[in-house]
């Protein structure tokens, strides 16, 4: 577990993050409206190589970075209504493992049968003491997530638990 000070602090992690990706890698990231994860996927793909801007795919449900080491598709079901509507984004070929490129998706908790057999989570949750404080928790769901935990963790400066 991590505590970030700023919204930097929060891209600055998430940039660790980045060299230890691989093809077909879920995160999931958890967190209320606010809690920051647009700004930990910034940081990622700051980090991976991508040079255009990383905005919140709230109404897009899809936005895909393909100029980085690694394609990066950022997801955010937010908006989405019915659970059929994953098929019609190719949702399921983006997490099933076999994706060319990493996937990080907002609100996949939304549909939680249709969560990704393996993935890593990252929770982000507020300090109700402290505006711009944020907990940062990691969390593997299947084996290879646990890897990239394992070696995430590993680096010293994300000093991940
Ligand atoms: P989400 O995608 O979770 O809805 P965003 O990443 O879009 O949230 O927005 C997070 C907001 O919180 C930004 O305005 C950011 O500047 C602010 N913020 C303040 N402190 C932090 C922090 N420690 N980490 C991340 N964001 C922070
Ligand atoms: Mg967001």
């Amino acid at each position: 577990m991590r505590r970030t000070n700023s919204a930097e602090a929060t891209k600055h992690l998430a940039a660790t993050l980045a060299p230890y990706v691989h093809p077909g890698d879920v995160i999931v990231l958890e967190g209320d409206l606010g809690a920051g994860k647009t700004q930990f996927t910034q940081g990622f793909a700051a980090a991976l190589g991508v040079a255009s801007a990383v905005t919140s795919p709230t109404f897009n449900i899809l936005l895909t970075y393909p100029e980085g080491r690694l394609p990066l598709y950022h997801l955010d079901l937010y908006r989405l209504d019915e659970a059929e509507q994953l098929e019609d984004i190719g949702y399921y070929e983006l997490i099933d493992g076999d994706s060319d490129g990493v996937a990080f998706v907002e609100w996949a908790e939304k549909f939680p049968e249709s969560l990704p057999c393996d993935y890593l989570e990252v929770a982000i949750y507020r300090d109700p003491a402290d505006e711009g404080a944020r907990q940062i928790r990691a969390h593997s769901f299947g084996p290879r997530s646990r890897q990239l935990l394992c070696v995430w963790a590993k680096d010293s400066k994300s000093r991940l638990q």
